[in-house]
């Protein structure tokens, strides 16, 4: 029966064995899901028993989900951590006279922390319950740096961490840092400054960090390096970076091959593409997880799945700014790993999912290269592979119990012939009526363990509303934020 879900404690795991049943269940076999017709999932604490059908077993409680997709719960490796800023820009160009490069003057006036430390709290903790709304239980979080004195701090990642630990999520932290920055000299040229010093700090506070806080809330919160773009990274911060990892036996995130600017800043400064210029390094290697590939050359794809690098596809993100991966179908035809990242607001992986079919069958303008199982293996499997592990991203007797349970009866589907073709074309995650990460069960009907999310959606826009007004100072000429933001139509007010 449902009722049983509503007597379970959010945050908490259950007692004793849970059996799940729905019309449909991501199995696993062969490496491969599979899917199941009314199959039953059972876990005890943090771990799956049994996936299949007719279990003999004793059981604690039976949760009856009618007509669902019992899936391995999403894994978004490039996870909207902050108040999305991107959705900012997205009316407005060119980045560079909207705030997006910080200009000389900002630079010279001293940067600054746009928000307080409670503010950068509340956004991590308030992003995190959103991925959970969405049927993610594993998230690597990214945020922008734009809006930072420079990295991010130790203190909101303990704060992060204890976040997910409360909320129930699976993740993959450490601080961002950075040996340099992009500095806009005059309308349009932006010019890369660098500090070494700077970037070699930061990695030594994110593997403190990361030595301090891996397998913390019983072991939900693990590490990941996470210098913050190739093309304002030196060799000797990159270098570091991945003998940490060696050492930590953790994998690092750089987001490369992703922009135009950041190609041409890379040819400048050393002669190649980002990854040429780490294969030549000896840089590339199964360690690495590298966003987004929208700007991959041939060559590039090449040295990527020569070398077990990852990817992660943010279709979403990239559609809505223009570029795509080219093409999802060809990279995965290569033997490429890619992983699905969400990256914008909304954090919604199932529309990524919808985006990313769409924009692969634009690109091979045809659509029979890529199938929405492609996209789903992406989100799981991959993700799963990109992260080392093999006991997530697929329900089966020994691995996680990291769940989302999908409704295909929701007033907004379609009638389905089937739940993976439904819930990818849907492209929607609001259809997601229950996760489980680790047997705990961390959301139910649009709620979550410890915060009042119609609440910290009021307190999210107010936040929003203080970084806006601090917009001028970081643009070009301090234009007011009706110019660098100006409305859609123009704004009638009433007479006062
Ligand atoms: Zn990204």
């Amino acid at each position: 029966m449902a009722d049983a879900l509503q007597t379970l404690q959010l945050g908490h795991r259950p007692q004793g064995r849970t059996l799940l049943t729905a019309s449909w269940v991501v199995g696993h076999k062969n490496s491969g899901h599979t899917l199941l017709r009314n199959g039953e999932v059972v876990f005890e604490n943090g771990e799956i028993l049994f996936v299949g059908h007719g279990f003999q077993g004793e059981v604690a409680r039976r949760i009856d989900f009618g007509n669902t997709l019992i899936s391995p719960g999403l894994i978004d490796l490039d996870a909207l951590s902050d108040l999305d800023t991107t959705i900012l820009g997205i009316d407005h160009h060119p980045g560079w006279a909207k705030g997006r490069v910080w200009p000389r003057s900002y630079v010279e006036a001293g940067p600054y922390e746009m928000y307080s430390q409670e503010e950068l709290a509340f956004q991590k903790r308030f992003a995190f319950s959103q991925l959970l709304l969405n049927g993610i239980t594993t998230a690597a979080p990214i945020a922008s740096l734009f809006y930072r004195e420079w990295g991010e701090t130790v203190a909101e990642f303990d704060a992060a961490a204890d976040a997910a630990g409360e909320l129930g999520l699976r993740v993959y932290l450490s601080p961002a840092y950075r040996s340099g920055g992009m500095v806009l000299e005059e309308p349009g040229r932006m010019v890369p400054v660098f500090d070494e010093e700077r970037g070699f700090h930061g990695l030594k506070d994110a593997v403190a960090y990361i030595e301090r806080q891996n397998g913390r809330h019983g072991d939900l919160v693990r590490g990941m390096l996470a210098p913050d773009r190739v093309e304002t990274s030196t060799l000797a911060l990159l270098q570091r970076t991945d003998a940490a990892a060696r050492d930590l036996g953790c994998k690092f995130r750089l987001h490369m091959a992703q922009g135009v600017m950041e190609v041409e800043t890379v040819k400048m400064l050393h002669g190649s593409t980002a990854p040429v210029w780490l294969a030549k390094a000896g840089l590339l290697s199964d360690r690495l997880v590298a966003p987004h590939a929208t700007n991959a050359t041939e060559e590039d794809l090449r040295l990527y799945v020569e070398n077990g690098v990852s990817i992660v596809h943010c279709p979403l993100v990239s559609g809505r700014g223009g570029s795509t991966l080219n093409s999802f179908s060809a990279c995965r035809s290569r033997g490429l790993n890619i992983a699905m990242g969400t990256d914008t607001t909304p954090p919604d992986m199932l529309m990524n999912l919808l985006v990313g079919l769409i924009t692969c069958r634009i690109n091979d303008r045809a659509p029979d290269r890529v199938r929405c199982a492609h996209l789903f293996d992406a989100a799981t499997l991959g993700g799963a592979r990109a992260l080392g592990r093999s006991d997530i991203g697929h329900l089966s007797a020994g691995a996680r119990a990291d769940i989302a349970v999908f409704d295909l009866d929701d007033l907004f589907m379609a009638p389905s012939i089937d739940p993976i073709t439904t819930i990818v074309t849907g492209g929607s995650g609001k259809i997601t009526r229950a996760v489980f990460v680790d047997g705990r069960l961390s959301m139910r009907d649009r709620q979550v363990a410890g915060l009042d999310l119609q609440k910290a959606r009021t307190q999210a826009q107010a936040q929003y509303d203080g970084l806006i007004a601090k917009y001028p100072e970081r643009s070009w000429a301090n234009p007011p934020v009706s110019e660098i933001f100006p409305p859609s139509y123009p704004i009638e007010v009433a007479n006062a």
